[in-house]
């Protein structure tokens, strides 16, 4: 599986890269497409595409844009190599099926969430909505587990629509919580304990891997949110009621960990 996998990483790069020019620009509701090519942020020039190399480009330029010399953002290389690395994963453990394309698709939106909600506190709709909705259409090639297969238990019910029942129901049911959490944290302390993000994204996880291993991810994604959290406190001391902590990128933490140790 080497050959495959390492293949995989390689279109990882590229999928890297793609999510980088994601998450500079959904936040400020510009679109991958338009502008259809990279510029810099600061001298806002044009990028050639031999300056736009997954990896290899930042490493000849020595993080530099070449025009103006500001530092291009480690989160770049860092991305990319993610990216890559959870794709030759993903394609090393399952082979190449629709189980690695699953993970890959789910590395690659996960990737994107950690990042947006830890830079701008913002977790797009394109990756939590959309996600989704990926998740629920993976659901008819890759069964569920079955936990609200009890509301259906009739002989009659179809084992294929089953499955995506499950993710959906299961999406429903995690954002639900969520969301009844953020409501409850919100009467009780009158502060906006969570986005709406966060929400939306959960639902994204149930989606994709059933009530079970969401829960599981969402306990611990609080947990690191709450211990991180409380070291920035500690260590910064900021006050605890102004610091916003990125919920969604600790929740993209627990996902990647929880979807590829094999615990879904
Ligand atoms: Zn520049």
């Amino acid at each position: 599986m080497i050959l495959e996998a390492t293949l995989a990483a390689l279109f990882g790069l590229l999928i890297g890269s793609f999510l980088n020019v994601c998450i500079f620009r959904l936040p400020y509701d510009l679109t991958p497409a338009n502008p259809p090519r990279s510029f810099c942020p600061k001298c806002e020039n044009t990028i050639a595409w031999y300056d736009n190399i997954p990896l290899v480009s930042f490493l000849l330029l020595r993080g530099r844009c070449r025009n103006c010399k500001e530092r291009i953002s480690y989160r770049y290389p860092l991305v990319e190599l993610l990216t890559a690395f959870f794709f030759f994963v993903a394609v090393y453990k399952s082979g190449v099926s629709w189980q690695a394309l699953k993970l890959c698709v789910f590395a690659a939106i996960c990737i994107d969430l950690i990042f947006t909600d830890f830079e701008e506190r913002i977790l797009p709709d394109e990756f939590t909505y959309g996600g989704a909705l990926l998740g629920l259409l993976f659901a008819f090639k890759i069964q569920l587990p079955s936990m609200f297969g009890f509301l259906f238990l009739s002989g009659e019910t179809r084992q294929w629509i089953l499955s995506p029942v499950e993710a959906l129901l299961s999406g429903l049911f995690c954002s639900g919580l969520l969301w009844l959490a953020g409501a409850l944290y919100k009467k009780v302390r009158h502060l906006d304990g969570m986005g709406l993000g966060d929400v939306k994204m959960m639902g994204m996880i149930g989606a994709f891997f059933g009530l079970m291993p969401a829960l599981f991810i969402l306990l611990v994604g609080n947990i690191l949110g709450s211990v991180a959290g409380l070291l920035f406190i500690f260590f910064a001391k900021k006050k605890a009621a102004t610091f916003e902590i990125p919920l969604g990128s600790f929740l993209g933490i627990a996902a990647l960990w929880v979807a590829f140790s094999d615990r879904v």
